[in-house]
């Protein structure tokens, strides 16, 4: 089949439409082996020598993901925290860094914790302020802008556009966390991302049984060859299973993040208002200060995260989630089946979340059984005083 003839969405659903060549087999085979042949003449006919830089499960996934996100090149992690800290590992001690305030915890804490060791400084800004942005920028000092849109968990909205042309005018680049939009609905690098990183652990897979990452560049410069180099010398591949796994997942990435969307947006236009509620964080709603950037950013959907502030505070938050019942207590997102957590209590003692903040990850359900869940919760916890018990305090970081 001609890639260019076709859409990401068919290449997707028939991960690139190869065959295996020696079975027939419409899915591929899983290559499990470690090492490979070396010919008497020293050489290595398939330019692999050791998995631990190259695998052929890993690069057909690779090469699917590369052409759902238009990028030049893509590397799989074994996890989005191997993925994301490759980026930052790549870039020189004394490199500044700006990274959006609002984004995943665990980026967050991992560089609160480990940034002054490798010698980076790292300046958290407002990148949904393009303001804020360009006077924070170091024209030939800052290397990389750092950006996730829709950002966890206020779901703030960065224009993409903006700040890659204010980037790039002072010589920095720009890496997008894209898990969150997936391909699906944004595809960075038609904006003018230099790297975009993926905890595939959620949407692209989307079923919740594989930790793996992925960092694609637009073009195969030095700094793409440092964060190949970093994956091969620490380690960090995931395994045949999980890349043969994450393919099989891609199969479906449109169908289920058009679904969640659609839910999505039907909730927090159901609930917006809702008397129970001080807020509906969720940037489809008109009300939301990224909305626009997000019509012109985001393709069919909006995305299927959200999150809801409970009026009554942190008791009411937690008699939400006592009361759900379609909605599972859990952590992460991205998957078939739809989530609540209290995101404050997952994050631990430094969180910046808010306490009346529950973080919904929606699913692939009926939309009207996880609105009459949410409708039957919100009621229970609006009528009843705060009478929940706070959760004891955090004792451990989790950085989920
Ligand atoms: N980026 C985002 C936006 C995430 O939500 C997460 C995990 O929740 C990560 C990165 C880290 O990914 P992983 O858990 O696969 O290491």
């Amino acid at each position: 089949m001609e890639r260019q003839s076709v859409s990401p969405e068919t290449l997707a659903a028939q991960g690139l439409g190869e065959v295996d060549p020696v079975s027939g087999g419409l899915a591929p085979v899983i290559n499990l082996s470690t090492n490979y042949e070396q010919q008497p003449d020293g050489s290595y006919p398939q330019g692999r020598v050791y998995t631990r830089a190259d695998n052929p499960t890993s690069e057909h996934a690779e090469q699917l993901l590369a052409e759902l996100e238009g990028g030049g090149g893509c590397a799989l992690f074994g996890s989005g925290m191997a993925a994301a800290t490759a980026v930052f590992q790549s870039l020189l001690p004394g490199d500044h860094v700006l990274v959006s305030r609002v984004l995943y915890w665990g980026v967050r804490k991992w560089l609160a914790e480990f940034a002054l060791t490798w010698g980076l400084d790292v300046e958290f800004t407002d990148t949904s302020d393009l303001d804020v942005v360009a006077a924070a920028i170091r024209p030939s000092r800052t290397r990389l802008l750092w950006v996730e849109a829709p950002a966890n968990p206020m779901w703030e909205i960065t224009d993409l556009a903006a700040v890659c042309q204010v980037a790039h005018a002072a010589g920095a680049r720009v890496a997008v966390d894209n898990t969150v939009a997936t391909p699906v609905l944004t595809r960075p690098f038609e904006h003018g991302a230099d790297l975009v990183v993926h905890s595939a652990t959620k949407y692209l897979n989307g079923h919740g049984d594989v930790l793996a990452g992925a960092v694609l560049a637009a073009r195969r410069d030095p700094l793409w060859e440092r964060i190949r180099s970093w994956r091969r010398n620490a380690g960090a591949m995931p395994g045949p299973f999980e890349a043969w796994l994450l393919q099989r997942g891609m199969r479906t990435l449109f169908l289920r993040v058009r679904r969640a969307s659609e839910t999505a947006l039907a909730i927090a236009t159901r609930f917006d208002g809702h008397p129970a509620l001080s807020a509906v964080l969720y940037p489809g709603l008109p009300g939301h200060p990224g909305h626009q950037i997000a019509v012109r950013q985001m393709h069919g959907g909006f995305g299927g995260m959200l999150s809801i502030r409970l009026a009554g505070g942190a008791g009411h938050a937690r008699a939400v989630l006592r009361e759900v019942r379609v909605f599972k207590r859990a952590t992460s997102l991205g998957g078939v089946e739809s989530l609540i957590e209290h995101r404050r209590s997952s994050e631990g003692p430094s969180s910046p979340v808010p306490d009346d903040l529950l973080r919904l990850s929606i699913g692939i359900e009926a939309p009207g059984d996880l609105i009459a869940d949410l409708e039957v919760a919100l009621d229970a916890a609006y009528r009843s005083p705060a009478t929940v018990p706070p959760e004891p305090a955090a004792t451990r970081e989790t950085g989920r």
